[in-house]
């Protein structure tokens, strides 16, 4: 297949981009104490998108089918702390389309702040972050997109991401084993399981990858949902992680869960659940190879080295969702002090 992936997703006779997509690919091979990945692994830096994360793909298709003139959208309404935010508000601003983020009450995270960078308008609700997508549902219309990143709120996003399924067989010149994504509700995963089920059915590859679904333990209904073989239902127990990105309880849209759910299946794939410590750890991992991914992207590497079904010898692509600069550390950098003494750095270099 050739280069432009663009010809695949839906055309409008505006097309907004930001440099968004043609992620790079690196190999890795990295492990820790017992658990080592094997040299088949590649990580896809989504993190290097415009703004930083995979939600750029999603954000540039909604924003252009707003600006479009075959549409009657004028304006965007967005649920979200996180990055969703930031990339529909940076696509917003460049295509002068006024834009609202609804997040909740409380302390504002540092990815509020990059978003704000973008000067969309930012209203809190009292509430939770549900209270704010119902509200966001109630917005929007036929003037008013909705570009939080479900597929029950909008469908440009999975449409979107079927685009990392396209690049990654140009790229590999076939289909991996497995590809890992961290999930929300699974959009990402949804949306890459298309493009690589358009693929086989086109006849252009002869497979479709095992879809690896990675959660936080401390809330994680698709993978309950998956082990259990039953619907993906949400999450009623306390959400115990930090982690947010991988860790949505799906109230109010749990068939979205399941979508995602049922990709996995078709894909003879699996999902797992790992806690907030193991995924930080290889996230320090990913940093020692010179890769800084936000902690929910490292969880994609984690669940290579975690899952028992992932063989040495597998192929496997990691998607490297968002960028570790997104989650400024609060922790003091350990430095040395040595005044001007060039012996004491020559000798941290060379001993
Ligand atoms: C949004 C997001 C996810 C989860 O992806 P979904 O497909 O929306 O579930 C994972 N990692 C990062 C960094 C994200 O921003």
């Amino acid at each position: 297949m050739d280069g432009d992936f663009r010809a695949a997703l839906p055309s409008f006779d505006a097309e907004i981009t930001a440099g968004e997509g043609e992620t790079p690919l690196v190999d890795l091979a990295v492990g820790q104490d017992d658990r080592r990945i094997g040299s088949n692994v590649t990580a896809k830096l989504e993190s290097l998108n415009p703004t930083c994360s995979f939600k750029d793909r999603g954000s540039a298709l909604a924003v252009s089918a707003i600006r479009s003139s075959e549409t009657s959208f004028e304006a965007v309404v967005v649920a979200s702390t996180g990055n969703t935010a930031t990339s529909v508000a940076a696509y917003a601003a460049r295509a002068d389309i006024p834009c609202a983020i609804l997040v909740p009450a409380g302390p504002s995270s540092a990815k509020l702040a990059q978003a704000a960078a973008h000067d969309p308008t930012i209203f809190t609700v009292d509430g939770t972050f549900s209270d704010c997508f119902d509200l966001s549902q109630r917005v929007a219309d036929e003037r008013v997109l909705n570009a939080t990143a479900v597929y029950s709120a909008n469908a440009f996003v999975a449409s979107a991401n079927r685009t990392v399924a396209f690049e990654l067989v140009h790229r590999l010149g076939k289909t991996p084993d497995w590809v890992s994504v961290p999930v929300g509700a699974g959009p990402l995963l949804g949306g890459v399981y298309l493009g690589f089920r358009e693929l086989r059915d086109a006849g252009i590859t002869g497979s479709v990858p095992r879809m690896l679904c990675v959660q936080a333990m401390g809330c994680h209904p698709i993978v309950r949902a998956v082990e259990d073989e039953t619907p993906v239902t949400s999450w009623d127990r306390p959400i115990r992680t930090n982690i947010g990105a991988i860790a949505d309880p799906l109230r109010g849209y749990a068939e979205d869960g399941e979508h995602t759910r049922q990709a996995i299946l078709a894909s003879s794939g699996t999902a797992v659940a790992l806690d907030d410590a193991t995924i930080k750890s290889w996230q320090k991992t990913l940093a020692s190879e010179g890769i800084y991914a936000e902690s929910a992207s490292a969880a994609s590497v984690a669940a290579i080295a975690h899952c028992d079904a992932v063989a040495e010898d597998h192929s496997a692509v990691a998607l490297v969702t968002g960028h570790g600069l997104k989650e400024p550390s609060s922790n003091e950098v350990p430095t040395k002090d040595i005044d001007t003494d060039i012996d004491t750095v020559r000798d941290a270099l060379l001993n």
